[in-house]
């Protein structure tokens, strides 16, 4: 339960004075429904201002505070601005235009009075002028320094500061979780006054810095008590004697790294411990082989292994390609997803429950309350930054002991950001591709050469070649998305004819993805066009282009994945990423960088800086939430020493029972961990 002395910052925006439900409304739409978010709302800057007796031409473009004395009103007619002409200190004139609300005006500068006003000083020809000024209330002292807010429409600067202030009244003292040493290294300030100071005038890089640690402390500290809650739990030990892999026929012997990592998986699986791995692999390095072996030494110690996979397509794949596998060696594969129903359902049910299904692969749906395993040993997760860190809890509590866990991505992830996404898990890493593989020839073409590279295709296609057409993302609009693909098709088909062309969106039904994938897979389409719906996982070795429409809108790490659906055999594979003319530098450079490296490592770094963590992992998709404070900058420099302060201190006080642990407790309600708390022995 959330400590009492939080419980004020956790009140709802409306039980702030001032706030009703209009306001809250409005900032909702910047996520701030509670105290807690309004304390948490971070100036981005502020703004600093100069005090002068008079105006002068100098001063433009700055926001000056000026006393000025109004002496004329000129009316504004029509569409036409009010003007009020004003003299200031010296013999200068400042005009002050409103463009509504005259009457408002006219009552707040009454002629002959001298006010105080400011704004940004303008040139308007020979004047000086300033468009909406803020007039100060009589004797009110000006502020010369002012942090400014992320705002929305109906929200104010002024209003949003008077809110975190109200806010700020909410924030009581905290006990301090952060090791003293470190806090005396770092020169920081306890909680409250570190964060009074970051939403006063004097920002304060310092108090920032703390604010964003405590975060980075909150996360490591939950992922240590998950992986101690774990690691306390015992299991079964799973110690396959390698019989059934054994007799599985392999076109292609394993690589070095996937026979290394296969190890570390079976070392891991014969504890009595639950293994926590995240298997790490460049697209196409070869994770599912891996994932099968896991499972079928699951299957040699008598137990079940269930694989989850993030689309359906990915699951459809995954069955198709286990079931050939294993079919032959007497091992039963089935499927399990929202589509299965009725009598398909049951029996897939009544299979695991008897325990005549050895191994099950699916979507979620495979984790659903009503499905029960005769004895699941282990699980291995799929594109596994396709989900969140709860999700990865919750799969862990089915089974009648606790079973295995294996995260398998193909996003890699620069090393701290596998310190705060997967701090509790071990890692094994794929870091070399099977042999024979060639880099993939990455060109960026304008899209006004869309005609060339339609007959590009064509000769690929007379080659007999397989081809990838991906058209473009349109934000939150799988209809839209859906259209633009339809009319990709609907032109490739006019001129290389229907039979050639197949078309997948996320708009289909399941069996019609189904059937065309199928197609596509057994080579009886040349070329798929398709959405982001193929982004993870598909493979199919003979598909050695892929073209991919309105490049510039996809995050690189996207464009990676997407890219990595070729050059998975050992043809020669290209990659065409077509452009639109009008691109901003950055985008010029992102492009670029996908032209010059394979290396998904270098990509995902970039990636990183040019976007932020949440894109890059993919929390975003997962509804997982990213950090509020940290940006990516903050991780890389912060999260080492969070880490460490952690460990350290759950190494003294695994239990968070000393005055410190106490603290550190309400370091992780504040930041909303409240499952990791409950994870402490009567937590
Ligand atoms: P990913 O790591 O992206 O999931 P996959 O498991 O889909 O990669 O493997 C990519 C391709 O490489 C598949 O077609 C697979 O059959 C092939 N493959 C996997 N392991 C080997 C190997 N040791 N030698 C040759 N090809 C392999
Ligand atoms: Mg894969």
């Amino acid at each position: 339960m959330r400590p009492e002395i939080l419980q004020p910052l956790f009140a709802e925006v409306e039980a702030l004075k001032g706030v009703g439900p209009r306001l809250a409304k409005a900032l909702a739409r910047l996520k701030i429904v509670r105290a807690l978010d309004l304390v948490f709302h971070l100036p981005s800057g502020t703004i600093e201002r100069v005090r002068a007796p008079a105006v002068s031409h100098s001063l433009v473009g700055r926001i000056v505070i000026v006393d000025v004395t109004p002496f004329q009103i000129r009316e504004g007619r029509g569409r036409a601005p009010t003007r009020i002409l004003a003299r200031d200190g010296e013999d200068g004139v400042l005009t002050l235009t409103f463009f509504h609300n005259p009457g408002w005006a006219k009552k707040q500068l009454p002629m002959g009075e001298t006010r105080t006003v400011m704004g940004k000083l303008d040139a308007y020809g020979e004047e000086l002028q300033m468009v909406h000024p803020e007039v100060l209330e009589k004797g009110a002292e000006p502020l010369l320094r002012e942090p400014v807010y992320p705002l929305t429409e109906g929200v104010t600067n002024k209003r949003m500061r008077e809110l975190v202030q109200a806010g700020m009244e909410r924030a009581p003292e905290l006990p301090e979780w952060i090791e003293p040493s470190l806090k005396q290294r770092k020169d920081w300030t306890d909680w409250r006054s570190a964060l009074a100071r970051t939403h006063s005038h004097e920002t304060s890089e310092t108090a920032r810095n703390r604010l964003v640690y405590d975060e980075l402390f909150a996360n490591q500290l939950a992922l240590l008590l998950i992986r101690q809650a774990s690691r306390r739990r015992r299991t079964r030990p799973l110690d396959g004697d390698g019989s059934i892999s054994a007799r599985l026929s392999l076109p292609y012997s394993l690589t070095g790294a996937q026979a290394r990592v296969i190890g570390e998986i079976r070392g891991d699986m014969a504890q009595d411990r639950p293994m926590l791995r995240l298997l790490q692999g460049d697209v196409g390095s070869g994770k599912t082989l891996v994932a099968l072996l896991a499972m079928l030494h699951a299957v040699e110690a008598g137990a079940q292994a269930a694989m989850l996979a993030p689309t359906e397509i990915l699951a459809r794949q995954h069955h198709e390609t286990l079931k050939r596998q294993c079919e032959a060696i007497g091992v039963n594969v089935a499927i399990l997803t929202g589509r299965e129903k009725g009598k398909a359902r049951e029996s897939v049910l009544m299979g695991l429950a008897d325990g005549s299904i050895h191994i099950l692969v699916g979507t979620h749906a495979i984790f659903q309350s009503k499905v029960d395993y005769h004895d699941l040993g282990l699980i291995v997760v799929d594109e596994q930054h396709r989900f969140g860190v709860s999700q990865r809890l919750l799969l862990t509590e089915k089974g009648r002991h606790p079973p295995h866990l294996l995260a398998m991505t193909a996003t890699p992830i620069p090393r701290t950001l596998t310190l705060t996404q997967y701090g509790e898990m071990d890692v094994s890493q794929i870091d070399e591709l099977p042999p024979g593989r060639q880099p993939i020839e990455t060109l960026v073409v304008s899209d006004s050469k869309l005609g060339d590279v339609i007959e590009g295709l064509g000769r690929h296609m007379d080659a007999k070649g397989q081809a990838y057409w991906v058209c473009p993302l349109v934000e939150e609009s799988e209809a839209v998305d859906a259209a633009a693909a339809e009319e990709r098709a609907r032109v490739l088909r006019q001129r290389f004819g229907d039979a050639r062309v197949g078309l997948v969106h996320g708009r289909m039904k399941g069996e019609e993805k189904d059937a065309v994938m199928t197609s596509f897979a057994a080579g009886r389409i040349d070329v798929l066009v398709a959405t982001t719906v193929i982004e993870v996982g598909v493979d199919v070795p003979n598909a050695t282009l892929m073209i991919i429409e309105g490049a510039e809108r996809f995050g690189l790490a996207q464009l990676h994945q997407l890219r990595g659906r070729v050059g998975r055999g050992e043809g020669k594979s290209r990659c065409v990423l077509l452009r639109g003319s009008d691109l901003s530098e950055t985008a010029r450079a992102r492009l670029a960088l996908m032209r010059e490296t394979n290396d998904g490592f270098r990509i995902a770094e970039e990636d990183l800086r040019l976007r932020g963590p949440g894109e890059i992992l993919g929390t975003r998709q997962s509804g997982e939430q990213g950090f509020r404070l940290a940006a990516p900058e903050d991780v890389v420099e912060l999260a080492p020493a969070a880490q460490g302060d952690a460990r350290l201190l759950i190494e003294r006080d695994g239990g968070l029972e000393s005055e410190r642990g106490q603290a550190a407790r309400i370091c992780l309600y504040l930041f909303e961990r409240d499952a990791a708390v409950g994870l402490l022995k009567g937590g």
